[in-house]
């Protein structure tokens, strides 16, 4: 049996060398191979062009067992990678009866024409196994192959369609289950995910236990704003199917970060958040200024958010504050729109407004200019509930524009999952 020690990624497509269309297709795999713990040591991109073609999945295989292509397997004459990679295998071309029947369905159920260039797409290399597409035409294919250079050099080439739902939906529900079968060793891993506390600050807070980490592992991951904690374990093939050092560590780290973790799994701050407001049965309205709705966006792209988020208003000037929320004209003169009286007044109206058991209000200087001689970054954000104000903060984020409004979000999203777990 070939064994999977290391995988390269190849993305085909002249639009990825052009930066008109963003490689997202190597990074998902890339995360997939990941977790399934398969090394990943290059990622290649390379235009349609078949000598360049050619040579990338030349100098893939010489490096590693496992070589993932995605992108060229449409109809059109650009579309190449079935050919380059038959002709770098010094391989023909054969037609694929059972490929050209499901694209003939996938026409006929869609009450389209299919035009004759589809059933080129059901030519795949001699020796090589079609992998259905349920979200497309383009199967895709799978070639095991050995080398010349001796034994042990048994390769793999699997080439995937480009669009990324196609080659997602093949990846996870083919690909990886086969890739798994073939890896000498299976990872779990967990996530623990935290907000409110720097990535060195909370590295500083777990420090011995990333220093004597070897199995389980422990890797720190931030980005904009967000942080978590990956624990690895690894278990070896033939080892005892045995989580419990894995489940101690993170239970370890959970209680040392504790207030700021609020995850062990995978759900984001917002979701968090709104599973709190969930759980009870309780609703929430937004009043957001420098935010724009990106709060409101945040909600509704949860599945089943309308049970929770009845509404919002983007109150963006001074008049709007006062026209829709009844916001008294001379409070903004007294304090500013961006202040703490503001913020609390927003929330408590549109609280009102929405009758909804809590509200949020954001108001702030997303920037980059200084605004009512306040800096940009300072943002204030208040929680109402039936109580008054439940929770406030005044922020001094120093970020870009975009950060401010990100950094705001997610302290919404904090403090009402704060507020709803009693921190
Ligand atoms: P089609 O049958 O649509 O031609 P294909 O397998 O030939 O599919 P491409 O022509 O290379 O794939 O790409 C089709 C579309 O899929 C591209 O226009 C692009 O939107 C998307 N795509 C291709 N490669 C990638 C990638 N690496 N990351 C993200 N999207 C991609
Ligand atoms: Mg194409």
């Amino acid at each position: 049996m070939k064994t999977i020690y290391s995988a390269e990624i190849v993305s085909v497509g002249t639009e990825l060398l052009m930066g008109q269309t963003v490689n997202t297709n190597a990074a998902f795999i890339a995360g997939e191979l990941a977790a399934a713990g398969i090394p990943s040591y290059r990622q290649s991109v390379v235009g349609d062009n078949p000598g360049r073609l050619q040579q990338v999945l030349s100098e893939a295989v010489s490096r590693a067992a496992l070589v993932i292509v995605t992108g060229g397997l449409g109809p059109t004459e650009d579309d190449i990678t079935s050919e380059c990679t038959a002709a770098f295998l010094g391989r023909k071309l054969v037609f694929d009866e059972t490929s050209a029947d499901r694209i003939k369905a996938y026409f006929s159920d869609s009450g389209r024409e299919m035009s004759s260039s589809n059933l080129k797409q059901a030519m795949i290399p001699e020796g090589s196994v079609a992998l259905p597409n349920v979200k497309g035409t383009a199967p895709g294919v799978l070639l095991e192959f050995g080398t010349d250079l001796g034994p042990g050099d048994e390769k793999i080439i699997i080439l995937l369609p480009g669009p990324p739902s196609e080659m997602r939906s093949m990846f996870s529900e083919q690909v990886l289950p086969y890739i798994e079968s073939k890896a000498p060793v299976r990872m779990r891993s967990e996530y623990i995910r935290i907000f409110g506390i720097g990535e060195s600050a909370a590295e500083e807070m777990i420090r011995d236990l990333i220093d004597d980490s070897v199995n389980p592992t422990i890797a720190p991951y931030c980005s904009d704003g967000e942080c978590m904690f990956r624990v690895t374990l690894t278990k070896l093939e033939g080892a005892a199917d045995d989580d419990s050092s894995l489940l101690r560590i993170v239970q370890e780290i959970r209680d040392r970060l504790g207030e700021y973790a609020y995850e062990v799994g995978n759900r984001s701050l917002p979701e968090v958040a709104f599973d709190l407001l969930s759980e009870r049965n309780e609703t929430i309205s937004l009043a957001e200024s420098c935010t724009g709705g990106m709060i409101g966006a945040a909600l509704t792209d949860i599945p089943g958010s309308s049970g929770v988020f009845k509404g919002g208003v983007t109150v963006y000037s001074n008049d709007s504050k006062i026209r829709l929320l009844g916001i008294d004209g001379d409070l903004i003169e007294k304090y500013g729109a961006v202040s703490r009286e503001t913020a609390e007044a927003m929330a408590c109206s549109c609280m009102k407004l929405f009758g909804t058991d809590h509200s949020l209000s954001v108001t702030g200087v997303a920037g980059p200019g200084e605004s009512e001689r306040k800096p940009a970054g300072t943002v204030f954000i208040c929680l109402a509930s039936a109580k008054g104000t439940v929770a406030f903060r005044e922020l001094k984020i120093n970020r870009d524009r975009n950060g401010v409004r990100r950094m705001s979000v997610l302290n919404a999203f904090d403090m009402i999952r704060r507020e709803l777990s009693g921190i």
